[in-house]
């Protein structure tokens, strides 16, 4: 029997589908979330984000650090790179962009140096995150921009629900699980090395 990468455990979570016509905070965040949904189909840690400018989505990314083996590919640093290219400009001013988990010093920073007008994420994180929870770039005093954040409040449940399901589930999984949907199977990675 040939042994293939483990599997990531099945996710017990629906996408979210909001309505098209209330563009507001809690819309953005759902297709975060759905992003997210597709981070833990890929066995990746279910974190996603989309960027907009008036009422346009400009990005739409989920962790994928596991697959590129890449720790600089989270969720934030993906979607400014895909903004920054629909724009065609670095300077992502009068964007909001919505995460599903409080950026981490990494991203914190790239919000900041990308110019964004607005930072709003679900879930606080009072370990890593640079946007409040554990510390507050955005309150570097010589910095010229600043940031206007939402700090928790929507889908925060939803977000911190799957987050935490997912680790336990994955603390919980064999290393192989049994069954996998073909439509659930990752997709082929650039370069697979062997
Ligand atoms: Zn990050």
């Amino acid at each position: 029997m040939v042994q293939s990468a483990p599997e990531p455990p099945p996710c017990p979570f629906e996408k979210r589908f909001p309505s098209q016509l209330v563009r507001d905070d809690a819309f953005f965040m759902a297709l975060a979330y759905n992003q997210a949904i597709d981070a833990w189909r890929r066995d990746e840690v279910p974190i996603g984000c989309v960027i907009e400018r008036g009422g346009e989505i400009l990005a739409l990314a989920h962790n994928t650090v596991e697959s590129t083996r890449d720790p600089t590919a989270h969720a934030e640093m993906l979607a400014l790179t895909q903004a920054a290219a629909a724009l065609g400009d670095w300077r992502l001013e009068d964007c909001t962009l919505y995460v599903t988990k409080e950026p981490c010093p990494m991203c914190s920073g790239a919000t900041l140096m990308s110019r964004l007008k607005r930072v709003c994420y679900a879930v606080p994180d009072p370990k890593m995150g640079c946007l409040g929870g554990a510390t507050n770039l955005n309150d570097l005093a010589r910095v010229n921009h600043h940031l206007e954040l939402t700090a928790g409040g929507v889908l925060e449940d939803e977000c911190r629900t799957l987050l935490q399901a997912f680790f336990r589930l994955k603390r919980a999984a064999p290393a192989t699980a049994p069954e996998a949907t073909p439509e659930d199977a990752p997709p082929p990675s650039p370069r697979s090395g062997g």
